[in-house]
């Protein structure tokens, strides 16, 4: 099962791509943070795209695809893979293509009036850099953070024109690329103007009407992630009359609490006795 996921800015494609390779078990593999981890490890590849990703411009084409052969020669994916953030250009399609065929391609579309309805409507807290939505997730007090009691303010990049700037950007960047696919017979498009739930369910579908069998798979890893959560052990149930350590005032291992405290959180050992050497 080899995927790539297609979205624009705001659509949700990260949150999409990181569950669809949950639930099909899937080598997730989003290009930003691919290029993050290797301009973080300090490598050559890193350090010659770090220039570009600095002023936001496109990667060259050569240093993207060798960061993706490599990953997909030296990780799992047995199941398959996905690509979320690549290709970004027709020249790394048809270099994708070079190494290995690519099966199906999911574009989550939304119209752009709505992306810039979903920022322009965002507020991020100027002290804790919480992040409300004045129709999704609004603030109990208007303009007034909920956890610190912060000014929410609006960031200069969810302002409506540099957001249509970003779209522009990713129309022209992407729909070459969503043309070769098309072409080629491989592009589904999923409508994105949904809740996340009801997105995920529709690209699963999708996903189905290709490999009917996925959905046994899906329903194998639903079960065993919702028996994860069950599985966790109940929480001890307090013996009326009998006092918790914690309430004696006694850490894990027996120490004083105070005394943890004085070693920083950490319980402190006791010295050991050394007999004096006889001289
Ligand atoms: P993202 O996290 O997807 O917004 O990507 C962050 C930055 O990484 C972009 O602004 C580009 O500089 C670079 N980048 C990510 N994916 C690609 C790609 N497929 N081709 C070239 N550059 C990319």
């Amino acid at each position: 099962m080899r995927l790539v996921l297609f979205g624009p800015p705001m659509a949700g494609k990260g949150t999409q791509a990181s569950m669809l390779a949950e639930k099909l078990c899937l080598l997730h593999i989003a290009m930003g943070d691919l290029l993050r981890e290797a301009v973080a490890a300090n490598t050559s590849l890193g350090r010659k795209a770090k220039k570009y990703m600095d002023e936001g411009a496109l990667v060259p084409d050569a240093i993207v695809v060798g960061l993706v052969e490599g990953k997909l020669k030296t990780s799992n994916s047995e199941a398959g893979f996905i690509l979320d953030g690549f290709p970004r250009t027709v020249g790394q399609a048809e270099q994708l293509e070079q190494f290995t065929e690519i099966d199906l391609v999911l574009s989550i579309d939304v119209p752009f009036d709505r992306l810039v309805g979903r920022s322009t409507g965002r507020r991020s807290c100027r002290k804790c850099g919480a992040v409300y939505h004045i129709d999704f997730k609004p603030p109990r007090k208007p303009d007034i953070c909920d956890r610190c009691k912060g000014p929410l303010y609006r960031r200069d990049d969810d302002k409506e024109s540099v957001v249509r700037e970003r779209l522009r950007a990713y129309e022209a960047q992407t729909q070459p690329v969503i043309n070769y696919y098309d072409l080629r017979g491989k592009l589904r498009f999923v409508d994105g103007d949904k809740s996340i739930d009801e997105v995920g369910r529709r690209l699963l579908e999708a996903i189905y009407d290709k490999w009917p069998e996925a959905e046994a798979r899906v329903a194998k890893a639903e079960a065993a992630m919702k028996a994860g959560v069950e599985q966790k052990p109940p929480k001890k149930e307090a013996i009326p009359g009998i006092k918790t350590r914690r309430q004696q005032g006694r850490g894990r291992r027996g120490f004083p609490r105070d005394r943890k405290k004085k070693a920083g959180g950490q319980p402190q050992k006791k010295p050991r006795h050394r007999p004096k050497k006889k001289k």
